[in-house]
């Protein structure tokens, strides 16, 4: 009989058992006695009916979308989780986890937070930022700045897609560095991957970068005239999808908190005012015509208000506009374009100018949350994952208290970096020359690179193993990344224009003058370090999880849930948990540890025995050790020992 009251009849064979009552809505699926997908489903399920809305699934924890306002967040909260009153799963308990992490082992910590798009993942990350900055700020500036710096990160990177209304275009990686105190003492905020093509180009239903509508809406007046600037609804940039608002969304009110966030980091009104002129620039250039001009079909830019107020708000004249746009200089002669060709050329200067402004901005929030970084000790991230979505598929190593020591980690160190043949000078070949295509690139790599037991390749992605994880790289995106090489005429035109174009057209020249590295090449050595970076630290993981498709509150699909269970293998997590002893220490370890609650003394002792006397003495159920040569080995939490260890 199933519990809406209903008889069916299934075989035998087809039954899996269930949990008793006891165990509905336990914290951790590692609690389930029996666990199977329907009861993982049901306890999940349960939970979420309750708005409850973290688990456990042993290491990683499980965040469920709300879709609604859920009153477990704030200051009150901070202070309960800070000082254990609560210690159920919540992002707040993993934040302060990695940060008593920190503080007792001073190793680096990271979290890193994974999922669906419109799983959650930017509200996570957000929360764990606002619980570190306010649980290692005695600094209210330095706080501050920290969590405004979503708000500007947001406008520009961020957009609505058909399956988020704020979907994040870029990936973030926030570092938070703390001094010798447990203080916030400077922070850092890396992005990659800017999905730039969304300048100029839009699905039906979908809207480029919050920014833009956020202007049109807000700017006031004299902002207005200074930018001559229209509502959304004149650009061709914005009009094209047919979706120029979101429901519930106030563009102009949050124009204000935009700026009011750039005040606040301390940005000066004059690089506020760049910026605007930017923004509205790049919304005027995608307005810009071209006229044929002769049999053979070529064109040239028409001399309007679009170009004229681009040309203006860019700070080029418009003549030099109009050449850049209307020809491609080669050796010296400006040959003719056609009209898609022109049309490209405009969109790709629209996109860099729009990408420059980003990569500024960026610099800039650097630049105002440096603090005090000559005491920087140690370091939390929190990763906002977009692009690599197999980091979830960690392996045992992955998962364990500390992680597994490699020797050697030169075989993937080869692939990147080994000259002339690793994946950097390929990539930066192939960028150089005009035959390359995404078959050809991926040859390349497969050819040279198979031989190396981290590598695999199939179909346009290839896998490289870094330490604890597999990650997926895709070739196509990476020599996209290349491609949009900017012609030197568009780089020299903006190299006369205002900052920040003119800084990052003269950091292109130099990019390629004196490294010779390509944009994706400079990409790749990029990511590959944050990789890197977090390998060395311990890691903390929050799968974000969408309960449904509707964006609603209220709904949970089984069906949905289990795909994404499944993705980020949260049965095996569980099992391997439930079978394993994640936790170990060595003996010597434990000893330095807890051998202060011991009530003998300890000096003639040796390791080992130090710890089974400390286990004993505490009444330690055996089941939840093992006793090794050189390791103790637990299934759980030694708080016991903890706590008293900190009475001490
Ligand atoms: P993307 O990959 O597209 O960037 P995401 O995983 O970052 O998606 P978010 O933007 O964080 O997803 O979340 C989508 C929306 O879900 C939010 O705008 C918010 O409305 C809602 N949401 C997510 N988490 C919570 C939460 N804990 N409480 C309330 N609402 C939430
Ligand atoms: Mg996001």
């Amino acid at each position: 009989m199933l519990s809406h009251g209903n008889v069916i009849t299934v075989s035998r064979g087809e039954l899996l058992p269930a949990n008793t009552e006891v165990l509905d809505g336990v914290d951790d699926l590692v609690e389930l006695s029996y666990l199977n997908a329907p009861s993982v489903l049901h306890n999940l399920q349960y939970r979420y009916n309750h708005d409850i809305i973290y688990s456990k699934a042993g290491p990683v924890l499980l965040a469920f979308n709300p879709f609604k306002d859920v009153n477990i967040y704030g200051n009150d909260f901070f202070t309960a989780y800070k000082d254990k009153i609560l210690d159920n799963p919540q992002v707040y308990a993993v934040a302060d986890g990695a940060y008593n992490d920190m503080m007792k082992d001073g190793e680096n910590q990271s979290i890193i937070i994974s999922g669906e798009s419109g799983s959650g993942k930017t509200k996570t990350a957000k929360f764990a930022m606002q619980y570190l900055a306010s649980v290692g700020s005695q600094n209210c500036e330095m706080k501050s700045k920290l969590i405004q710096t979503s708000c500007i990160l947001e406008a520009f990177g961020n957009a609505k897609t058909s399956r988020n209304c704020n979907s994040s275009r870029f990936g973030k990686l926030i570092d938070i560095h703390y001094n010798a105190e447990g203080t916030i003492s400077s922070a850092c905020i890396q992005t990659y991957l800017l999905e730039k093509s969304r300048v100029s180009q839009l699905c039906r239903g979908e809207r480029s970068y919050h920014v833009f509508y956020q202007i049109c809406a807000g700017a006031p007046p004299a902002l207005k005239d200074m930018l001559n600037l229209k509502m959304s609804s004149e650009y061709k940039f914005l009009k094209q999808s047919g979706c120029l608002k979101i429901n519930g969304v106030e563009d102009a009110h949050n124009f204000k908190v935009l700026v009011d966030a750039f005040d606040t980091l301390g940005i000066s009104h004059q690089d506020q005012e760049n910026v605007f002129h930017l923004l509205a620039a790049v919304l005027w250039l995608g307005n810009i015509s071209f006229a044929v001009i002769d049999q053979e079909e070529h064109v040239e830019l028409v001399a309007d208000e679009a170009s004229r107020t681009a040309a203006r708000l860019m700070g080029c004249k418009i003549d030099d506009l109009k050449v850049v746009l209307s020809t491609n200089r080669i050796h010296n002669t400006a040959e003719p374009l056609k009209m898609q060709q022109a049309t490209d050329k405009r969109d790709a200067l629209a996109t860099f100018v729009y990408e420059s402004l980003f990569n500024w901005l960026m610099e800039e929030v650097n630049t105002s949350l440096k603090g005090d970084e000559q005491h920087t000790r140690h370091t939390i991230s929190i990763l906002d994952t977009y692009g690599f979505e197999s980091l979830q598929e960690y392996e045992l190593e992955g998962i364990h208290w500390k992680k597994v020591e490699f020797e050697d980690n030169q075989e993937c160190l080869d692939i990147f970096e080994k000259k002339p043949m690793g994946l950097i000078s390929i990539l930066n070949e192939d960028s150089n020359s005009s035959k390359a295509t995404n078959e050809t690139f991926t040859e390349n790599i497969k050819r040279h690179l198979s031989y190396n037991i981290c590598f695999s390749c199939e179909k346009g992605a290839f896998r490289v193993r870094h330490y604890a994880q597999e990650v997926q790289y895709d070739a196509s995106e990476m020599l996209e990344q290349n491609s949009d090489k900017l012609q030197f005429d568009t780089i020299q035109l903006l190299s006369s224009c205002k900052k920040p174009l003119n800084h990052s057209a003269s950091g292109l020249m130099n990019q390629v003058q004196t490294t010779g590295q390509s944009v994706g090449a400079k990409f790749m050595d990029h990511l590959f370090k944050l990789i890197q970076e977090m390998e060395n630290s311990k890691q903390h993981f929050i799968r974000c999880v969408k309960p449904n498709t509707k964006k609603l509150p209220g709904i949970y699909e089984n069906d949905i849930v289990w795909e994404q269970l499944k993705c980020s293998q949260v049965m095996e997590i569980v099992q391997i948990t439930k079978s394993r002893y994640p936790l170990r220490f060595t003996h010597q370890e434990f000893a330095s540890r807890f051998g202060c609650i011991l009530s003998k003394n300890i000096s003639c002792m040796d390791p080992l025995s130090t710890s089974v006397a400390i286990l004993q003495q505490h009444q330690i159920p055996p089941q939840i050790y093992q006793v090794g040569f050189t390791k103790l080995f637990f299934r759980g939490q030694v708080d016991v020992l903890e706590n008293l260890r900190q009475e001490v």
